[in-house]
């Protein structure tokens, strides 16, 4: 009898030393399940194994900006368009091709490669104003246009490179300050400018020229800019990278709306709603993966959050309406271009359409387009309409990069709270969206080693 007291004993001491041993598991709650994210669950999971980790995502599937939708080419077929981000290009986006071949996306046979070509067009004449060389060709277009275009390539790369004070300045001031004829700033500058972002020529003047210039001018400037498009969609390889982590542990919770993120008891307490009502869980570490104003909403009711919260209602937003169509109204199909710019008769763009067949032929007879709601319902009329999503896009003014490092300074003493997404990186792209979840990975790793 004693014997076996003795042996329960050390079985007991044994069974405790083992529990004292085993380090305890970290609780990682992600909000938002755009690529920033997916990239953050990616990036910690990696890192950390044992980590708990859930992603919460308000809508029924995964993707954010990033989606992804079906609609008919001029045969018939059903086709995968990405309704928000398109293309990549070596280069500029090497985290992302090295995401899409971590989860066996990145299938040479699965990707068109096409080359940039820009046309912008005046609503009096059917003529473009000037087109980039498609495939090197000059096609006989305005040659002085042309090197005017190359020129202002240049001073844009020179500003990437050395950015010195343009940091403080908007793009509007820059473009006035450049030495180029005045008409061609307006005619084609400035749209070609609103263009690249999908927003209006008087938005664009706003917008910090450093931040805009990497946009384009991430390389030197070329004749042939070569860029990459998923056959399936960027939209779709993250929800196959949702369904491998979900293989891996990770709870995937879609349809699951975070309502808001507080302290309590040294911990996060997560609420959030799913199908069975309001729910509440708490968590050691928290990556919001959503963007300023989403990420204010959800801190409002945390006490300690109230000056990061003014500073998240400080960032400037726009609303951009992609349309889906077969409309070739909207395009100079005589001088087809990749990107179609079409200015009103005092140069505001009115519309700028990419023609999808000039990038895969699957894509035949589909433009996606920049559209106001006037132009959208024309469109609906005609009965081209194919599809419609409106974003909520950050604007990068001067002011916008301020209140990004008053944010980073609140949040350096707070060990446990990540602020990630795309605009945390300046201009938003895939690329930037995955540094940013590489970037909460890393904070989550310096936190653990404190805790432990
Ligand atoms: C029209 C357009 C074209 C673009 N083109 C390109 C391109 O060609 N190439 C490129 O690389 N990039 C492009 N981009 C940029 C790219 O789409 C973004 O940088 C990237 O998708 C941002 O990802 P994110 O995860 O930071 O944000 P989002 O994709 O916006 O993800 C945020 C997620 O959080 C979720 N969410 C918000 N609030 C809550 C809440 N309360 N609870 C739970 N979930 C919540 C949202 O539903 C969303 O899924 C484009 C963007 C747009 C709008």
């Amino acid at each position: 009898m004693k014997q076996h007291y003795v042996l329960l004993h050390i079985l007991f001491f044994l069974f405790c030393s083992a529990l004292h041993a085993e380090k305890p598991r970290l609780r990682v709650a992600v909000v938002g399940g755009g690529m920033a994210g997916v990239a953050a669950a990616h990036y910690i999971q990696a890192s950390d194994p044992g980590a708990q980790i859930s992603l919460f995502e308000k809508e029924a599937q995964l993707g954010g900006n990033a989606r992804t939708v079906l609609v008919n080419n001029r045969k018939g077929q059903a086709v995968a368009v990405d309704a928000g981000p398109q293309y990549f290009t070596e280069g500029p986006w090497d985290e992302y091709i090295r995401f899409l071949k971590a989860y066996n996306f990145y299938n040479t046979d699965e990707i068109s490669e096409f080359k940039g070509s820009i046309s912008i067009q005046s609503q009096g004449s059917l003529r473009p104003r000037l087109i980039t060389p498609l495939y090197g060709s000059f096609r006989g277009e305005n040659l002085g246009k042309l090197l005017w275009f190359k020129k202002f390539f240049s001073m844009a790369y020179k500003v990437y490179r050395e950015p010195g004070d343009a940091y403080a300045k908007n793009i509007g001031d820059w473009v006035h300050s450049l030495l180029l004829p005045p008409h061609f700033k307006e005619e084609v500058i400035i749209p070609f400018l609103a263009a690249s972002l999908g927003t209006t020529t008087d938005d664009i003047r706003k917008t910090s020229t450093v931040e805009i210039v990497k946009l384009f001018a991430f390389r030197r400037p070329s004749m042939r800019s070569t860029f990459k498009v998923l056959h399936r969609g960027m939209g779709s390889a993250l929800e196959h990278a949702g369904a491998e982590l979900r293989k891996k542990g990770v709870r995937i919770c879609t349809s699951s709306p975070v309502q808001s993120v507080f302290l309590r008891g040294g911990n996060y307490i997560v609420r959030y709603e799913n199908g069975r009502g309001e729910q509440e869980e708490a968590f050691d570490f928290v990556v919001l993966a959503v963007h300023a104003y989403q990420a204010a909403r959800i801190l409002q009711e945390d006490v300690a959050s109230a000056e990061l919260n003014t500073v998240l209602k400080g960032f400037e937003y726009f609303r951009a309406r992609i349309v889906l169509h077969s409309d070739s109204s909207f395009v100079n199909t005589r001088h087809p271009a990749f990107l179609n710019v079409f200015t009103t008769a005092d140069n505001r763009m009115r519309s700028n359409t990419m023609n999808l067949g000039m990038i895969d032929e699957r894509y035949e007879g589909i433009y996606k387009s920049w559209l106001s709601e006037e132009l959208c319902t024309q469109v609906k009329d005609r009965g081209r309409f194919l599809h419609e999503t409106v974003f909520s896009h950050p604007l990068i003014t001067p002011a916008f990069s301020e209140n990004l490092k008053r944010m980073e300074q609140l949040l350096e003493p707070r060990k446990d709270l990540c602020i990630g997404g795309g605009w945390t990186q300046g201009l938003e792209t895939q690329e930037t969206a995955l540094i940013s979840g590489r970037k909460a990975m890393e904070k989550y790793i310096r936190f653990k080693a404190e805790e432990s």
